[in-house]
């Protein structure tokens, strides 16, 4: 039974962790934060990753807690909708899916998922040393231990990249903005819609439903060059959104009030992360960590949901052969990672204008662009492009000598 710590319980990790156990192996994940993080708006699960999910048998819990959306709303300060796109506008391929479900609740259904996986929480690798049969690991809690294979699903700012890849700057690529997201006491009913005030400035102060219509899913992004702030320091970090905000229209006011009493706030960057070779040696990294679009681009719950399948079953196909498991998952993925890590057309520039012109012209090209007249076109530009991977069934084609043997005795 080869070992695997996964470093990161975010999405993609409890998913491997999953996936790994039920294909033979023995993981274990390693979680910085001291519990499970509930934080998060609302992700969607769209094409492959919804396959995915139907594997794992969590659709009916997903059902359960699914949030409906009906699409976007840009509004004004004072609350007057300027543009509007529906969900179906682009056939649920747009920002709003068919199925949406908070970041926190699914992150919750996963780790369930893969209880019968060994969890540290609040360690993390502190060093890593490879040699021909295995990987060497320190824990900042002091300890020690031999693993066959290690893992990054830590995220934007992976650890196991740094510690196996290299410096962070080679790898992400800051876009110009940062996002926060907590949750509030909703100051208006939003009737299933997704509000985005945009002040100028390039700043956005947005509301998503919650699965409980007494709060909403606060969201403060603005365009910034990179800050330095410690990311362990949730005070500075809110003193630094809010100070951009003081002033504010809309349910600014609401949503500061909020922000200073979330227990759930979380911050970071607008960035795409971009790492040629996602494997080296017995190191290799999955999500967020390996390929990420930014939020911006969407899809990062989705790639590491498949991501975490596709690595699983290529090291279960390989016989735990990570030679030939590692470039066999980047062969698989590649060109569905290249295709959901596109920027929407315009970028932040188009999403979140500096100037009160730039916003006027983006809701006027949005509401031509929903028009009827346009609406078929939009469809077929933007709409409903299939994932460009081809998914085995890995369940079916694994490799767990004892497993298949006793599934073919029963
Ligand atoms: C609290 C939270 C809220 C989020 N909310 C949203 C949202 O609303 N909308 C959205 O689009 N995306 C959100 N994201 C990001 C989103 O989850 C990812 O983009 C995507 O799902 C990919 O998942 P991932 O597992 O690769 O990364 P993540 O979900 O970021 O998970 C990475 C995990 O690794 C842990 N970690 C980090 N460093 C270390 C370390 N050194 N050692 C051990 N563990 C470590 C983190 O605590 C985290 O639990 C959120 C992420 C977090 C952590």
């Amino acid at each position: 039974m080869k070992t695997v710590l996964i470093s990161g319980a975010g999405i993609a990790g409890p998913a491997l962790g999953f996936w790994l156990r039920r294909f033979g192996f023995a993981p274990t994940i390693v979680e910085i934060a001291p519990g499970p993080r509930p934080g998060g708006q609302t992700v969607d699960l769209r094409g492959v990753s919804r396959v995915v999910t139907e594997r794992m048998g969590l659709m009916p819990a997903v059902a359960e807690r699914q949030v409906r959306e009906r699409g976007l709303a840009y509004v004004r300060a004072d609350g007057r909708t300027a543009a509007t796109m529906h969900m179906e506008a682009l056939d649920g391929a747009g920002p709003v899916a068919e199925i949406e479900i908070l970041r926190g609740d699914l992150a919750e259904l996963l780790t369930a998922a893969a209880s019968d996986v060994e969890f540290r929480y609040g360690d993390s690798i502190e060093a890593l040393e490879q040699d021909a049969d295995g990987v060497e690991v320190s824990f900042a809690s002091g300890t020690q231990r031999r693993f066959d294979l290690v893992i990054g699903a830590d995220g934007v700012h992976s650890r196991v990249r740094r510690l196996a890849f290299g410096p962070e700057e080679e790898f992400v690529q800051h876009l110009g903005g940062y996002t926060s997201y907590f949750t509030i006491e909703t100051p208006e009913n939003l009737d299933d819609w997704m509000k985005i005030y945009t002040a100028p400035g390039g700043r956005w102060v947005a509301l998503r439903p919650d699965r409980d219509p007494r709060y909403a899913k606060a969201l403060l992004s603005f365009r910034s060059p990179i800050l330095s702030y410690d990311r362990r320091d949730v005070d500075a970090q809110k003193r630094l959104v809010r100070e951009r905000y003081e002033g504010l229209g809309w349910h600014t006011p609401q949503v500061l009030k909020g922000l200073d009493a979330a227990d759930d706030f979380y911050l970071d960057t607008t960035s795409k992360v971009v790492v040629p070779e996602w494997s080296r040696g017995r190191v290799a990294l999955v999500g967020d960590a390996g390929y990420c679009g930014s939020p911006m681009a969407g899809h990062g719950t989705a790639l590491s949901i498949v991501g975490a399948y596709v690595l699983a079953g290529e090291l279960a196909a390989a016989a735990g052969d990570h030679t030939q498991a590692f470039p066999a998952y980047q062969r698989r993925m590649q060109a569905y990672v290249a295709q959901r890590m596109e920027l929407p057309p315009g970028g932040i520039k188009m999403a979140m204008p500096m100037s009160a012109f730039g916003i006027a012209y983006r809701d006027f090209v949005l509401r031509v662009m929903t028009s009827k007249p346009m609406s078929g076109a939009l469809k077929k530009m933007a709409g409903g492009k299939p994932d460009a991977i081809d998914l085995p069934d890995y369940s079916v084609e694994r490799r767990d000598p004892v497993r298949v043997a006793t599934e073919e005795a029963e």
